[in-house]
Order: C-alpha cells, then structure tokens, then sequence
C-alpha cells in the first residue's frame, strides 16, 4: 500500500510537470507568432493627481489574448518573453501603440497628458533601444514630454555604467523616467539620485497596510519626506480604497493610481472610465467649496 501510495504520488508529480512543460511549449511556441497575429494588447490604468484627483495619465499594461488560453496576465508570459528574447519585439510593439493610441484619443477630443511604459532589462541590452523610443515618438507625433519610461532598481542595478548612459539618452529625448516597485530592490534613495529619475513608484505592498499598519506607515512616509528633499515625483501604486488614497495626499504623494480609481480596461472601455473619472472630480470640487 505504502509503496502504491508512494508511485501514486510519482505519477501525480509527474503529470503536473508535463502538464508546466506542455503550457511553456505553448506559450513558447505561441508567442512567436503572437505579434504578427496581433494577439497582444495593452489594457490602460488611470493615474490621479493626489490633491485635485484629476486624471494625468495612464500605465499601459500588456495581456496576451491567446485563441484557447484566453486572456493571459503579464506575469505568466513576460517572463518567458525575457527568457527567451521575444521582449525586445514585443516591447519595442507596446512603445509604438501606447503612444499611438495617445495620439488618436487626442484626435478623438480625450486628451490623456502622459503615458507610462514599462521597459524590461532585456531591452537595455539593445543598442537600438534610445532609437526606438525615438521613432516611436517619431512616427506617431506624440511630444515626448508624454511618455513615461518605468524601469526597476534591479534593472540599474544589473549593469549601472551601460544603463546610466542609455537612461542618460533617453532623458535627452526628454521622456520621463520612473523606478517602479520602489523599495522591493536593495537601492538607496540616495544611490538612485545618481541616475537621471523623475519618480518613484511606491510598491503596492507597502500601501496595502495604509493607514493602519504602523510600519506601512513608516516606510510611506519615510519615502514621501526623503523624495520631496530629493525632487522626485512620487505614483503610490495599488490604492484600492479612499483612506489609503487620503493618507497618501496628506503625506504629499504626487500621483495615486489602483483599483480604488479604475482597474486596467482594454483601450475601448478607457474613455468611459475617463469620463468617470473627470466627473467624479468636479463633484469633489464642489464638495470642497461646499465644505469650506
Ligand atoms: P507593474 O508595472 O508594477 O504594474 C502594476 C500591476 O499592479 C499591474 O498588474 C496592475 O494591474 C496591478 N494593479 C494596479 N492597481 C492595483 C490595485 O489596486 N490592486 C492590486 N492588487 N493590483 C493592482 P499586471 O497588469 O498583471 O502587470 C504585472 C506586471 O507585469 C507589471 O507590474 C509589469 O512589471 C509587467 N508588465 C506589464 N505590462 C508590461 C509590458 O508591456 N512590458 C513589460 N516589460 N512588463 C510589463
Ligand atoms: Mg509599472
Ligand atoms: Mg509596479
Ligand atoms: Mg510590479
């Protein structure tokens, strides 16, 4: 019995493994073609000015509508993306159309001020990453001063001479650069004041406890007092309800972007969200006047 239990076990093992094998062949050989198909897409977030909580901009952020898995989430394909080299394509495809759709809801009257890309490390190892960023501009009329370049510390912290010089470049474009999951890596903010940043994005883990936890607060407020001295601009990230979000103006965090404010939507759902949300910041103007 003992030994069938013990086979039993082996063979369970054993299908589960074929079975990650089996989806990572899927995947892997799926995503090759994905681009051309145009099975990818980019789901847009709203980001909130803190203090008037009007819209300034949007994060993109990719899914892969794959024809028998359904919609598939980032995290379960960019990393093979990466492993595999098909992020450089892939990237250079979500640069292109973020700022291409920026550009036609501003033909179509909604004018979104900044748009945010995430960039993987993989992309820094192309030499022809400043030049892509540059056509994509380029070929879709977006001002530069409209996009926003997400990065992470561990992406600087990889390989800091060859990354501080394309960050260098690409801040010469003049696009924004930003450190997203801030305070998950092993940087200091000082250390990173050595790069050409704008922003740091508070990591959703240490919002999450807000207002209550005490050492959420700590850490929040730490990074809110030392970003101010340093001139960074501050985005908390995962805000999913309103006392988090009041913490955070009080505390003078620039942008505020969550759940609480709108999930990501496919670019046809954003403008009805956008609406949304612009209406529901005269109505807190107007409570404001009300009020005081
Ligand atoms: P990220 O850049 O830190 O993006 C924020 C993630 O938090 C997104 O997950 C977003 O949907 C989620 N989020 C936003 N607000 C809330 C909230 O209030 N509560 C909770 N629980 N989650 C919230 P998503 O879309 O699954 O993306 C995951 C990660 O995949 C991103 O993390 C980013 O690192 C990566 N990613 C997404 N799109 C791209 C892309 O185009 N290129 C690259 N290289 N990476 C991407
Ligand atoms: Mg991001
Ligand atoms: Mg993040
Ligand atoms: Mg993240």
């Amino acid at each position: 019995r003992a030994k069938d239990a013990g086979k039993n076990t082996y063979q369970f093992f054993d299908a589960e493994m074929n079975t990650q094998t089996f989806e990572r062949l899927l995947l892997e050989n799926g995503m090759r073609q994905a681009l051309e198909r145009g099975e990818f897409e980019l789901h847009y977030q709203p980001q909130l000015n803190a203090a008037s909580r009007e819209m300034s901009g949007v994060e993109v952020l990719i899914r892969w509508r794959h024809p028998q898995l359904g919609l598939i989430q980032p995290l379960r394909f960019i990393p093979l993306a990466e492993e595999t080299g098909l992020i450089k394509p892939i990237g250079d495809w979500v640069l292109q159309e973020a700022c291409r759709q920026l550009k036609a809801w501003e033909q179509a009257g909604l004018y979104v001020p900044r748009v945010a890309v995430n960039l993987s490390a993989r992309q820094f190892e192309q030499s022809t990453l400043v030049d892509n960023v540059a056509r994509a501009l380029q070929t879709t009329g977006l001002e530069a001063g409209r996009l926003e370049l997400e990065i992470t510390e561990s992406m600087i912290m990889q390989n800091p001479v060859e990354t501080v010089h394309q960050l260098g470049e690409l801040k010469a474009l003049g696009v924004w650069l930003s450190i997203d999951d801030f305070g998950t890596g092993y940087s200091s903010l000082s250390h990173l004041k050595r790069f050409p940043l704008d922003t740091l994005k508070i990591d959703r883990s240490f919002v999450d406890g807000l207002p209550d936890d005490e050492d959420s607060v700590a850490i929040a407020e730490a990074i809110l007092a030392m970003s101010r001295k340093l001139k960074f601009s501050v985005v908390a990230e995962g805000v999913e309800n309103a006392a988090q979000a009041d913490f955070l103006e009080l505390k003078g965090c620039t942008l505020l972007q969550g759940y609480h404010f709108g999930k990501p939507v496919p670019a046809t759902e954003f403008p009805a969200l956008a609406a949304q949300l612009s209406q529901s910041a005269r109505l807190a103007i107007m409570a404001d006047w009300q009020g005081g």
